[in-house]
């Protein structure tokens, strides 16, 4: 291993401080700073890579009831109000709902909606906007996340804009393949072979994998850069099949 020398310019007042803090538990300030740097080192290799991953693990669906905001003049249903000035204005009819905070109590109408039970956190999420990502699933549905311990609980999300976590990464095996590893996993020695569920290209020519951890069920997305902007897209084949999957994309 390469040894680097680091030199610190120290106050003399920290260096006494220091001393004194150390006093009866380390002979000199040497033992003391390699103390902490092991303690360091051990902290970090526990550490994550990266704190927030999103996982993917569908949770058993239920029927819950679930408080919706219903517009007094219009009857449009909103999942969340907004206070301004006059009041709380419906984004709908533009109409005032209610002027004081204390009235919004009053808009609430009780409904039956689904939710999924978190495997991770057994939190029951519910199917409303309020825990949509903007994303779909690849069935097609809204993706819902459990807001506690962002994990998609209704499926495996399409995902256009990945993490940027770094924490999947690509390897070529062999002649021309390659297999996608989720580095985390890997580095606990758990293997963290990755399967690539979908596949979204792009207007810009951009092939994006959507990938998950089989072992810790992480799961991101990947994407090609390609060199030149392509003229267009026809040089990419898609079957009718695959064309149909892609759908809004492959603009
Ligand atoms: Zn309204
Ligand atoms: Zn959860
Ligand atoms: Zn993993």
């Amino acid at each position: 291993m390469k040894r680097v020398r680091i030199e610190l310019e120290i106050p003399t007042d920290f260096y006494r401080e220091f001393s004194n803090l150390i006093k009866g538990h380390y002979a000199n300030r040497s033992e003391a700073i390699r103390d902490a740097m092991r303690l360091l080192m051990d902290g970090l290799k526990e550490m994550p890579l990266s704190q927030n991953e999103y996982y993917a693990i569908p949770g058993k669906k239920k029927r819950t009831k679930a408080g919706v905001f219903v517009c007094p003049n219009c009857g449009v249903e909103h999942w969340s109000i907004s206070f301004g000035e006059e009041g709380a204005k419906c984004n709908t009819c533009g109409k005032i709902m209610v002027t004081k905070h204390e009235d919004v109590d009053k808009l609430l109408v009780e409904k039956e909606v689904d939710a999924y039970e978190c495997p991770k956190c057994g939190t029951l999420v519910e199917d409303n906007p309020l825990n949509y990502t903007g994303e779909k699933t690849i069935d097609g549905q809204m993706a819902v996340m459990c807001p506690e311990c962002h994990n998609f609980v209704n499926g495996l999300p399409l995902i256009h804009h990945g993490t940027s976590f770094g924490n999947f990464e690509p390897k070529i095996s062999g002649t021309d393949y390659f297999f996608v590893y989720h580095r985390p996993c890997q580095r606990k020695g758990k293997g963290g072979f990755s399967d690539i569920y979908a596949c979204i290209i792009d207007a810009e020519g951009r092939i994006i994998l959507n990938v998950q951890c089989q072992n810790c069920k992480a799961v991101d997305a990947i994407k090609t850069s390609p060199f030149r902007k392509l003229p267009s897209l026809k040089h990419i084949f898609l079957s009718s099949e695959l064309r149909e999957r892609v759908g809004s994309y492959a603009r």
